[in-house]
């Protein structure tokens, strides 16, 4: 007869291997700030929505809206007509990653936005989660 740990190392092995997030870690993107006069301007916009694979339109509306101010895209940059504290960026940033890309079980940001009627979900490609976000 075997033992248990015998049929415990069997029923392991059964187990499939979980999705190997490690390799493909979430880095945080920095936000590259200038001033312009009384403009405050992010110069990187185009390589922080390529990381975080989102719609600019919809990470533009929250950044405008969390920091009260209006604002334009122009080009690779994102202007606002006023003066923001990088640190207040950053966090912003930080705050619609968590919010919008990173998945709450897992940790990947291997991650869609799906709209289902006026529902808008955050689903995990790497391990299969879904959770209501908020709209903006
Ligand atoms: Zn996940």
């Amino acid at each position: 007869m075997k033992s248990y740990e015998e049929l415990l190392e069997e029923a392991l092995k059964k187990i499939p291997k979980k999705v190997d997030i490690d390799t493909r870690r979430f880095k945080m993107p920095t936000v590259s700030v200038v001033y312009r006069g009384s403009k405050t301007v992010i110069r990187n916009l185009k390589e922080i929505l390529d990381v975080l694979r989102r719609k600019e339109r919809h990470f533009i509306k929250y950044m405008l809206r969390e920091v009260g101010i209006a604002g334009q895209v122009i080009g690779n940059e994102l202007i606002l007509n006023g003066i923001v504290r990088k640190e207040t960026l950053q966090r912003k940033l930080e705050q619609y990653v968590k919010e919008f890309v990173l998945c709450d079980v897992c940790g990947s940001a291997d991650t869609i936005l799906e709209k289902e009627g006026k529902v808008t979900f955050l689903r995990c490609e790497a391990c299969g989660a879904k959770r209501i976000v908020r709209e903006i």
